[in-house]
């Protein structure tokens, strides 16, 4: 990236009401067949539309074709059967009925390649395309069939591979992996976390960036976030082993968080995406809210690895409320970008 502090998001954006149910997660869809097929593909290119009218460096599909960051991949693979459910505690956190895992898994087809294809012909702008990582994936399923979380991650992560070679190939400049779950299995991250992170960026010469949250704005998310007292220390468990990983760029929530800023001295060389949106509230931050979180972070981040971003996916909030934040963070950066420069 050429530009001063590029602006992206986490990822996924609120779909139109016409296609998705409104501030759902997991929502249901409101097309069916082909016209299903033509609404994902039109709100793709609004969530472009949305994106560049704001003034961000960096631009995605805003996950408008998944109905859910980690599901929709899964669903496209063999070996899950969706049919056979069973409940397990997602993230340690809360409980929901998953599929099951019921032989090897394997992906038979490409998940999001032509969904990459088509954004690239809209745009020439850097593209960034979130996958879910693979222990993310194992934390949202039942294995009856591995009996190993560990050993389930490594196949999963030679699947990614798969997908992100062919994302590269289709002209992704980045490519995100969403790891929510580094932030609470800290000896698995430790142990095989990470490197079944860098098993499926092996090999790519795009940037790979892993994305690491404290989740949506849902309520077992804010209502989790309460328990974990003054000092969110976190990331302090895996950052150290990322700083010496094959991952180009790690992306965090900074805004509103109760993370201590000097934790991110534990990357310095690596390129930060600092979350400098809360997706957790309605209220749309002020241009000087965002600058004020970004130089904080730039105590501790280079000015040239600091990537302005959100704290997460957008996809639960009003279209409009997150059209505003869009435009805060872009505005924000553009204050501090102008500090710089003079
Ligand atoms: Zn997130």
């Amino acid at each position: 990236m050429n530009t001063l502090l590029p602006t992206s998001t986490a990822g996924s954006l609120p779909k139109p009401a016409w296609l998705a149910t409104p501030e759902t997660l997991w929502a249901p869809w409101q097309l069916q067949g082909q016209a299903l097929d033509d609404g994902k593909h039109d709100a793709l290119r609004l969530a472009l539309l949305d994106q560049q009218q704001a003034g961000l460096d960096i631009v995605s599909d805003g996950e408008q074709t998944r109905q859910h960051f980690v599901t929709t991949f899964i669903e496209h693979l063999h070996g899950v059967d969706f049919d056979r459910r069973a409940t397990v505690r997602i993230r340690d956190r809360y409980d929901a009925s998953v599929p099951t895992v019921v032989s090897s898994v394997a992906r038979q087809r490409p998940v999001f390649v032509e969904d990459a294809k088509r954004l690239r012909q809209l745009t020439g702008q850097p593209i960034k395309w979130a996958l879910p990582g693979p222990m993310t994936m194992i934390d949202t399923l039942y294995d009856s069939h591995y009996k190993s979380r560990e050993k389930l991650a490594w196949a999963f992560a030679e699947i990614l591979n798969e997908e992100a070679r062919e994302l590269e190939a289709a002209g992704v400049d980045i490519i995100q992996f969403d790891e929510p779950a580094f932030n609470v299995f800290f000896d698995e991250v430790n142990d095989w976390g990470i490197a079944t992170l860098e098993r499926a960026a092996q090999g790519l010469r795009c940037e790979t960036a892993v994305h690491i949250c404290y989740g949506y704005g849902i309520k077992a998310n804010t209502d989790w976030k309460k328990t974990l007292g003054s000092e969110w220390r976190q990331y302090e468990q895996a950052f150290p082993k990322l700083q010496t990983s094959a991952i180009d760029i790690i992306s965090l929530e900074c805004h509103n968080a109760r993370v201590p800023m000097e934790l991110l001295e534990l990357i310095r060389g690596k390129k930060v995406m600092v979350g400098a949106i809360d997706v957790a509230n309605h209220a749309i931050e002020t241009p000087e809210e965002v600058a004020d979180t970004l130089r904080k972070a730039l105590a501790f981040v280079d000015a040239d690895k600091l990537y302005p971003c959100t704290n997460c996916g957008m996809a639960p909030l009003p279209r409009q409320v997150a059209r505003g934040k869009l435009e805060a963070l872009v505005k924000g950066a553009d204050i501090v970008r102008q500090a710089l420069a003079g």
